[in-house]
């Protein structure tokens, strides 16, 4: 059986990568009293994806195994960029993949005030100054990595004047960009980071949380450390790109003489035929490359929920890919596989036909109907059937009847017998056609002796299909889905080109086919396997008479297999 735990929150690992190691360590030697607290800090400023499942898994996972807490903070420096719906999107998809931050749901813009009094602490240390420097030039003064910066003309202003500027760039005497206020660090610094960082700009917007309240609002660097060293987090867990930040952090939260996280750094998440970026999912919804964040093609959290992957699956996954210090890219192939090994234990078995074709078994009685009580789960039978309706008219696929049947063709044409799923063994009698050779229906006769599909006499029957009632089938929309990007880098595919020219034109295709009655009544969200055919579901575009399916994942053995060999 697979590790199928409820929640973030009761996850047990035997694993031992740097992170849990370090923690380890630390709780050996007492560093943080024995206590781990770490944090999931989302920008709301668009919706979770894969990317973030792996940090979420990570932060949450970790709180768990080692009896500690992890807070869920947004970080909200950036009014400009972030709203309510991300916000609200960003709970709703962390609680999905199981994290429980229980009351500790936290604001940047919660600690503005005391971001605000800390910022007035350095600039009376000497440790910050107003500049009033453009942003052009305090770009072009910064130096490169074989150059040093040069100092601005502001650097040297007195304690008093930046404490005057500063208070009256909070109140709003200034226009936006008429000024900054930077850390005095040293322009000549090895690590341009270090090079006087602006902490605070001006700002006039207004902000989800807090409205109108402030028009100076704090750089994300300068507000992510200090909210960490707030909240007490002992393990502040963050991508590698984060690295040369560090010294930063440590001079800041060493300037205000502050509790101080240990930070580690891990790898981020990269997958194949996948972008990772929030700019570039922002750009695939607002220019409508696809319908909205949840876009079963997307791989956002509310994506792959909506094209029916379990939580459970990206968990899973996530604790497969592990913890690296160097960046990698992952196969897409593996989230799939995750996706089908949760699926292949959980999802009910139900029948459904993708391209009906007409068949007649000549010999069952006109008008009769039985009904099979089918199990939902094959291999375990105590977990519930449903009832079935067989008649004299089924819809089969129409590729599992061939005219000239390959060597090695198992399924249905002239003169073969196949097996109708849990039904009944039929042979095929003749086909007819219209007058440009398209098949209109099967004709077969059926052997009564053989009930559930089985032989009287032990006869050998290799090929088993799946068939609905024709009178009793329902329609159904069903949407077949392909990787969203040709190529398996979309980001480097295209020279001088970009990530959109590698969209894949077939990324979806809709299908009208017909399904059995149970799926009708099935709840939105509800994932199944349609025998034979793949991992579907139900989707929340369904409506009275014509419900919707999702393809989650193909079932790769079965047919693809059987159709390459042919
Ligand atoms: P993007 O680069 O897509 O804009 P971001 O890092 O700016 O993502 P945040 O909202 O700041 O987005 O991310 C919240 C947390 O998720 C951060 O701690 C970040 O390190 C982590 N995270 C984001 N993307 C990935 C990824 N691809 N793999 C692992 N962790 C990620
Ligand atoms: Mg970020």
């Amino acid at each position: 059986m697979l590790p199928n735990t409820e929640n973030l929150n009761n996850e047990k690992t035997d694993s031992t990568d740097f992170i849990r190691s370090t923690i380890k360590e630390d709780n050996e030697l007492n560093t943080f009293e024995g206590k781990v607290h770490t944090r999931f800090p989302p920008e709301p400023n668009g919706y979770l994806h894969l990317g973030h499942a792996k940090s979420i898994c990570l932060n949450f996972g970790v709180a768990s195994e080692f009896s500690g807490k992890c807070n869920l903070r947004f970080d909200d420096t950036n009014p400009t960029k972030e709203n309510i719906e991300y916000v609200n999107a960003i709970r709703e998809d962390v609680r999905w993949l199981g994290g429980d931050w229980e009351d500790r749901e936290f604001y940047t813009s919660d600690y503005f005030e005391q971001l605000y009094e800390f910022a007035v602490e350095l600039i009376r240390k000497g440790k910050a100054y107003v500049d009033n420097q453009s942003a052009e030039e305090i770009r072009t003064t910064r130096g490169t990595l074989s150059e040093p910066g040069q100092d601005s003309p502001y650097r040297t202003r007195s304690v008093e004047e930046n404490l005057d500027l500063f208070q009256r760039m909070r109140s709003g005497e200034f226009p936006d960009g008429y000024c900054v206020l930077r850390a005095k660090i040293d322009m000549a610094a090895p690590n341009i980071v270090m090079r006087d960082p602006t902490l605070y700009r001006i700002r006039h917007a207004s902000h989800q949380k807090t409205g109108n309240r402030w028009c100076i609002y704090p750089m994300y660097d300068y507000a992510h450390c200090i909210s960490d060293s707030i909240e007490g987090i002992t393990h502040s867990l963050c991508t590698l790109e984060f690295v040369n930040n560090k010294e930063l952090y440590d001079w800041i939260l060493n300037a205000l003489e502050i509790y101080h996280p240990k930070q580690i750094e891990f790898a981020r998440l990269n997958l194949t035929h996948t972008v990772l970026s929030k700019r570039k999912l922002i750009q695939l919804v607002s220019e409508k490359y696809v319908n909205g964040w949840d876009d079963p093609r997307m791989p956002t959290l509310c994506g792959l929920r909506r094209r029916g992957v379990p939580p459970e699956a990206i968990r899973n996954f996530c604790r497969k890919i592990g913890l690296a210090r160097a960046d990698s890219t992952v196969e897409y192939n593996l989230f799939e596989f995750c996706v089908r090994e949760h699926l292949n234990e959980h999802a009910p078995r139900l029948m459904a036909v993708m391209d009906p074709v007409k068949l007649v078994i000549d010999n069952y009685e006109e008008g009769k109907i039985e009904f099979f009580d089918l199990p939902l789960y094959p291999e375990k039978n105590s977990f519930g059937t449903r009832k079935v309706p067989f008649a004299r008219e089924l819809f089969i696929e129409r590729d599992d009847f061939r005219k000239d049947p390959p060597k090695k063709f198992h399924r249905l044409f002239v003169g073969s017998e196949v097996r109708l799923r849990y039904a009944y063994l039929i042979t095929c009698q003749n086909a007819v056609y219209d007058e440009d050779g398209n098949l209109l229906e099967i004709h077969c006769t059926y052997d009564p002796q053989s009930k559930g599909g089985q032989a009287p006499d032990g006869r050998k029957v290799k090929g088993t299909i799946h068939w609905l009632s024709k009178q009793h089938s329902i329609p159904a929309e069903i949407r077949l889905y392909d990787h969203l990007f040709q190529s398996e880098d979309p980001n480097t595919a295209h020279e001088g080109g970009s990530f959109l020219d590698d969209i894949n034109p077939h990324s979806m295709t809709s299908v009208h086919g017909v399904i059995e009655p149970y799926l009708a009544s099935l709840e939105n969200g509800s994932r199944v396997q349609f025998e034979r055919v793949g991992y579907f579901a139900k989707d929340s575009d369904s409506t009275e008479t014509l419900p919707v399916f999702n393809r989650t994942a193909t079932l790769r053995d079965s047919w693809a297999k059987i159709e390459k060999k042919q």
